[in-house]
């Protein structure tokens, strides 16, 4: 091992582990490795990557270590048996959970020695090594400073939203919020689709294009609800609410399943009991917002 050679620890090796300790292999780092199955590290191993027999040694190994774990809770099955080898370390944990469980794993870290750099990977394997792919992290600053170029070899693009060890973590949950219930829609709509004769591709274009112009209502709604004005100058709630139930209506026609458009038009009918009948639909933010103490 060449000293002036980059070294790194990855543990955690599904998809997305297996990506990382990939991108580092391509970049000439030293890797070391570790599963709870071994087997997944065998095509890293004859790429050149060393399989450590513990995850003590893995830890040993390497002040950097990746951890690409299912949960939090994984990543305390995983390390807990070998909690002695933590001190030193600094952990980047691109595990994904809550805010709250990263900032609990930041102390359980800390007591034992180990630094937490909570991450946020933003796209799939497929994105691991890609220079425009980006990474939220959060954490100490200076730790993420000194260890950027390794950091950048997961995703070119890395985003540092704070010492908070939470921030990333949550980050990484608002996109989840929006990638879950865009795809549930796009599930939904091939559904309709089909149950009229149609495949998915025969939608395709359409849903892109649909997709293409949210950006454009995200931008507009944005300044407005920060300033609290949700006035029905462009769009009424009441014109929404029938909107939805047209939708939720062409769905029960279909006999397609209604979970999904039912759940729309009840939010949609709370902000109208509420009294926004004549108020945008993004009025509904305020009824999502947690209640004010
Ligand atoms: P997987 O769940 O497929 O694999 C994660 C790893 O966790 C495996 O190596 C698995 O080991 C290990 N593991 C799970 N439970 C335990 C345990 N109790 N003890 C020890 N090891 C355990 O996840 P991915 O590789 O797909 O993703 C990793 C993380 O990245 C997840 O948090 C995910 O949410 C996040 N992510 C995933 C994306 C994706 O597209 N896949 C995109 C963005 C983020 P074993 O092989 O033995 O089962």
């Amino acid at each position: 091992m060449n000293s002036t050679t980059p070294s790194v620890t990855v543990i955690g090796l599904g998809p997305m582990g297996q990506a990382m300790a990939g991108a580092f292999l391509d970049r000439g780092y030293d890797v070391t490795v570790w599963n709870r199955t071994a087997a997944r590290a065998d095509a890293l191993v004859a790429r050149g990557a060393v399989l450590a027999p513990s995850v003590k040694e893995a830890l040993a190994a390497n002040e950097l270590v990746v951890l690409s774990l299912t949960d939090y809770d994984a990543v305390y099955a995983a390390l807990g048996p070998a909690e002695g080898a933590l001190d030193g370390r600094v952990l980047v944990n691109l595990s994904s959970d809550t805010p709250e469980k990263a900032r609990a794993a930041a102390r359980w870290a800390a007591e034992r020695g180990a630094v937490q750099l909570t991450g946020g990977v933003t796209v799939p394997p497929s994105g691991i090594g890609q220079a425009e792919s980006s990474t939220f992290y959060s954490g100490p600053r200076d730790v993420f400073d000194r260890h950027r170029p390794a950091l950048e070899v997961i995703t070119g693009r890395t985003d540092h939203r704070g010492e908070d060890p939470g921030l990333a973590a949550l980050m990484y949950q608002i996109g989840m919020v929006m990638f879950w219930t865009s795809m549930l829609s796009y599930w939904q709509a091939i559904a309709l689709a089909d149950a009229n004769g149609l495949k998915a591709a025969d939608v395709l274009p359409h849903a892109v294009e649909t997709a293409h112009s949210l950006p454009g209502f995200f931008a507009f709604y944005a300044e407005r609800v920060d300033a609290g004005r949700h006035t029905g100058d462009v769009d009424r709630l009441a014109m929404g609410t029938a909107s939805v139930e047209h939708v939720l209506h062409t769905h029960a026609d279909a006999g397609v399943d209604t979970a999904l458009p039912a759940a729309v038009v009840e939010l949609f009918r709370r902000g109208m009991d509420a009294g926004h009948a004549a108020d945008s639909f993004s009025s509904l933010v305020e009824l999502l917002k947690k209640p004010a103490a």
